[in-house]
């Protein structure tokens, strides 16, 4: 009886001894695991600034033969400043005219794709694309921002269109819409993300004041300010 009872005492001893060690081996994953969702949330964000299209492919044509690829870098390489003058981290997709395909014959998908890897693979990306827009008559204008599915994007297109009407074309009334499935990048990336259509090359006024540098400075501005408000806001969520 007495080896019997020791031996019931032992492994009574034994499965405390486990039990100890699997409680101690799941507090220390879970807490674990809760640092690591804490410092993700901590770690602050990079603005992705993308002057759509660029080298061969240069977008949109106004009707003195201005760029849509020229006017996307002119503004995107503002944007790049005043991200450093506010200390943002960031990074450009392109700081030239150039594309971003790999491939040795231009493919506008595998630019596409470079593009939307290259967000994806930066810590903690928001995604701004830089473009211009036009249409068959002279008469649209203003800007448009078109936003992704993802969170966060929605607030950031509204904040953005919003800011861009009152400052910059108090007479617009366009509204931010969100993406279709046409818009590549935004449909592949995973992250706030949105694309910004500054204004009509087909419209005279527009294009004009697209070209003004002070005009691309105000672009410029609104989108950091939009950008550091959205921050904010998601910092107090
Ligand atoms: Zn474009």
């Amino acid at each position: 009886m007495r080896t019997e009872n020791k031996h019931g005492i032992e492994r009574a001893l034994w499965l405390l001894l486990l039990l100890l060690l699997l409680f101690a081996a799941f507090f220390l994953l879970t807490r674990g695991e809760k640092r690591l969702a804490a410092s993700a949330r901590q770690s602050p964000a990079t603005l992705v600034i993308d002057a759509g299209h660029g080298g061969i492919d240069c977008g949109a044509l106004g009707a003195d033969g201005t760029r849509e690829s020229d006017l996307n870098l002119a503004i995107a390489l503002k944007l790049r400043a005043l991200a450093e003058l506010y200390g943002q981290d960031n990074t450009m997709i392109r700081q030239d005219d150039s594309t971003k395909s790999d491939t040795e014959a231009y493919s506008e998908r595998r630019d596409l794709e470079c593009r939307t890897e290259l967000t994806n693979g930066v810590r903690n990306p928001v995604y701004i694309g830089i473009h211009q827009n036009t249409y068959p008559t002279g008469q649209p204008s203003g800007p448009q921002v078109i936003y992704a599915a993802g969170a966060g994007s929605d607030a950031l297109g509204l904040l953005t269109q919003a800011n861009l009407l009152r400052c910059l074309y108090p007479d617009c009334r366009r509204v931010a819409e969100p993406s279709t499935k046409r818009l590549y990048i935004l449909s592949h990336v995973s992250c706030p993300a949105i694309l910004v259509e500054c204004g009509f090359m087909s419209n005279v006024i527009d294009l004009e004041q697209l070209k003004d540098p002070s005009f691309q400075t105000g672009l410029a501005t609104v989108l950091m300010g939009s950008y550091l408000q959205f921050q904010s806001n998601t910092e107090r969520i």
